[in-house]
């Protein structure tokens, strides 16, 4: 089995970022027909798990604990994407979440936890659960909260920038790479891979 693993965000990664009315930003999907794959994200993924790395999705979805959403809600959601990706035959090896929030107000979901990222406790627990090595994964998202998670676990870390092209954004310093999206991430990954 491979020992690298390619940990993925969810939200501006796999699928878009949606419009709230309520708040005026763009957030997490609040229904199952708010899930849409970004485009070149299938053939991306199909990549990465065609080179043998399994992929794990680790995610912070908080809108349960804040009270701005049903668990139903967040489980239909979940069960959205995942048939999306069956039907393009993308298997992911573990889904992740962390359902918890600092400020939340469901008793049992909210204050302090240790599986929110920044916190690496996900990238842990793989490790620990199918023996990875950490410094050959990697881990993939739009937040900085994801390069910190990324960096805290040992992994190499790719941010992904969809909001402009990468040409005219500085290179962040706390990531190893700066991308676009999706597809060029795969990219870079696989020119790292080892030769066998
Ligand atoms: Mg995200
Ligand atoms: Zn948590």
């Amino acid at each position: 089995m491979s020992r690298a693993a390619i940990f993925l965000d969810r939200d501006g990664v796999l699928n878009h970022l949606v419009h709230n009315p309520a708040t005026g930003r763009m957030e997490s999907p609040l229904t199952p027909a708010d899930v849409r794959l970004i485009d070149g994200v299938v053939p991306a993924l199909r990549r990465l798990q065609h080179a043998g790395y399994p992929l794990i999705l680790v995610s912070n979805q908080p809108n349960y604990a804040l009270g701005k959403s049903t668990l139903d809600a967040l489980n239909a959601i979940h069960a959205r994407l995942i048939t999306e990706l069956l039907h393009a035959g993308i298997r992911f090896r573990r889904f992740c979440y962390c359902l918890h929030h600092p400020k939340g107000v469901v008793p049992g979901y909210s204050g302090l936890c240790v599986c929110r990222k920044p916190s690496p406790w996900f990238l842990l627990r793989a490790r620990d659960d199918f023996g990875f090595s950490l410094s050959h994964c990697w881990m993939i998202g739009d937040q900085p909260t994801d390069t910190q998670c990324g960096r805290a676990a040992g992994v190499r870390t790719i941010r992904l920038d969809s909001g402009a092209p990468v040409q005219v954004r500085p290179t962040s310093p706390a990531a190893d790479h700066l991308v676009w999206r999706l597809p060029e991430a795969a990219d870079i990954i696989l020119r790292h891979r080892p030769c066998r």
